[in-house]
């Protein structure tokens, strides 16, 4: 939680997606990144957050509607959390694919800083634009967080070094398939 807050003091802007999702990763990546916790730490941390949204009860509510009623039921509120956390993740594996450097978060974050007080949707995807494929980057914005479609977690589009399984209740899952593949997001 100390971790979380103190991402706040840059992630701190704009629809409740970027803020709260994107330092959950950021929470994850730094905890490891500075070696307070070991890789094996961000999949249990993530996990939380995949059982959390799979069984969330607003699910695959369009982010304007989760977004206009975050005060109102805390399930909307872990929800932006977790579906946010859910497409940094997912944007990592696909800036992977398209560059090869499996560190994706410090280049992802350094795009946004210029805006990062500042920050909108627009803003945002123009960066990203700038570090991978801008017709993929719009139709996954669009899909994931505009329409809370649900993530596809494609096995080609995951970072090197883990692999996506169900659980018994059909909740997405996190596993570590290369400890030293993995390991190198957070260097
Ligand atoms: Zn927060």
């Amino acid at each position: 939680m100390f971790t979380h807050e103190v991402g706040h003091k840059w992630l701190n802007n704009g629809p409740v997606w970027f803020p709260e999702g994107f330092n959950e990763m950021q929470t994850g990546y730094q905890l490891v990144a500075s070696g307070l916790a070991d890789p094996s730490y961000f999949a249990t941390y993530f996990n939380i957050a995949l059982a959390g949204l799979y069984h969330n009860p607003y699910r695959n509510a369009p982010d304007d509607e989760a977004e206009e009623k975050f005060w109102n039921d805390g399930d909307y509120i872990w929800l932006l959390y977790w579906r946010g956390f859910s497409y940094a993740f997912h944007l990592a594996g696909v800036y992977e694919k398209e560059t090869g450097e499996p560190n994706a978060w410090k280049p992802m974050m350094e795009a946004v800083k210029p805006f990062v007080d500042d920050f909108t949707a627009e803003k945002f995807l123009d960066a990203m634009a700038g570090l991978m494929d801008r017709d993929r980057l719009e139709k996954d914005y669009r899909r994931y967080i505009l329409e809370g479609k649900d993530f596809d977690f494609f096995a080609e589009d995951l970072p090197s070094g883990c692999a996506i399984t169900r659980r018994e209740d059909g909740a997405p899952q996190l596993v570590i398939t290369d400890p030293a593949a993995f390991a190198l997001h957070f260097k």
